[in-house]
């Protein structure tokens, strides 16, 4: 499946290196797990994650439930799947109307592509789609924006470059109350922030919506790129601190063998998963499903 295609790094780098490791062994213990750990690390599964799951696999090989190589993976699959599960809630713009969706991240990871996906995927399920171009700094960021949208059918509100992305937000808002539109997806600057100048904009802006509709935004999803591993896990930390996110979408799990960061950052980080992008056209990004993702890993 295309799912399993686009993990293949992933399943490369993590799968097969432990298939490499327990091929051929007549008994797991102390020593496989150790070789394990330093799998699971340089997966990008985390530190953290990485020792809490091989204190679990060794209460169940002190248990005697590890007895092969096809037990250990077994046992791992279900260990990373729980840790998936945990967080686990998936994305639903159902209760509001308009639903208003605030995009954040640095620049390059993929935020104009994940809002241009997401903007073509509701507009076919025959929801009134809004984008607003918030990142008023890159003109190139509105113009591709624009593009999307044109392929999607659907309206960006922009300012000239240098606007006050807040006025855009303002417009934006007005603009969907008064076509009743569905869903508005708000993108923002994603310069690299430090914490103070990150929390002054995104209070700012939040102000604005929250003004203009009461209880939005109703999410704040922040994009992660999968590929620069624990780079991504810092951003999460930072943006979960300073900008109120609720969800996240994670890209570019296609292009790297990192995929592993996906439990470190659902895990460490207790923010779910809403979006997988596992390549650049439209139907590349996916409903984040902890049990369709562990099974295309583990085939
Ligand atoms: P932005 O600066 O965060 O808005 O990033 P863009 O949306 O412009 O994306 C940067 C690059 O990453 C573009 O070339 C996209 O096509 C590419 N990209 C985005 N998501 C994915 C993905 O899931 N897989 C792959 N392979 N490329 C992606």
């Amino acid at each position: 499946t295309r799912l399993k295609n686009g993990l293949k790094k992933t399943t490369d780098g993590l799968v097969g290196r432990i298939d490499a490791l327990v091929l051929g062994k007549k008994e797991i213990n102390a020593d496989t797990l150790e070789e394990l750990e330093e799998i699971l690390i340089t997966s990008d599964i985390g530190v953290a994650t990485t020792v809490e799951l091989i204190r679990a696999l060794e209460q169940r090989l002190s248990r005697q439930e590890l007895k092969d190589g096809q037990a250990l993976k077994s046992a791992l699959k279900e260990e990373l799947l729980s840790r998936l599960l945990a967080c686990h809630q998936s994305f639903r713009p159902e209760g509001a109307t308009p639903f208003v969706v605030l995009v954040v991240g640095v620049n390059g990871v993929g935020k104009t592509t994940t809002i241009g996906k997401l903007a073509a995927r509701y507009a076919a399920e025959g929801k009134r789609v809004l984008l607003a171009a918030g990142d008023t700094f890159r003109a190139a960021a509105a113009e591709q924006l624009v593009v999307w949208g044109e392929r999607a059918g659907v309206e960006v509100i922009r300012h000239q470059e240098g606007a006050d992305p807040s006025a855009v937000a303002f417009d934006a808002c007005k603009a969907a109350v008064a076509r009743k539109t569905d869903l508005l997806i708000i993108d923002t600057a994603g310069r690299l922030h430090t914490k103070v100048n990150l929390m002054e904009e995104m209070k700012k802006i939040r102000r604005v919506i929250e003004r203009e509709i009461p209880g939005a935004p109703h999410e704040t999803l922040l994009v992660l790129d999968a590929a620069t591993g624990q780079n991504a896990l810092s951003q999460a930390r930072l943006f979960k601190e300073a900008a109120g996110v609720s969800g996240l979408a994670l890209t570019k799990l296609d292009g790297t063998a990192k995929g592993g960061i996906i439990v470190a950052i659902s895990r460490e980080c207790a923010l779910p998963v809403r979006f997988i992008g596992i390549g650049e056209s439209v139907d590349d990004l996916r409903d984040f499903d902890p049990q369709e993702f562990v099974n295309a890993l583990f085939q």
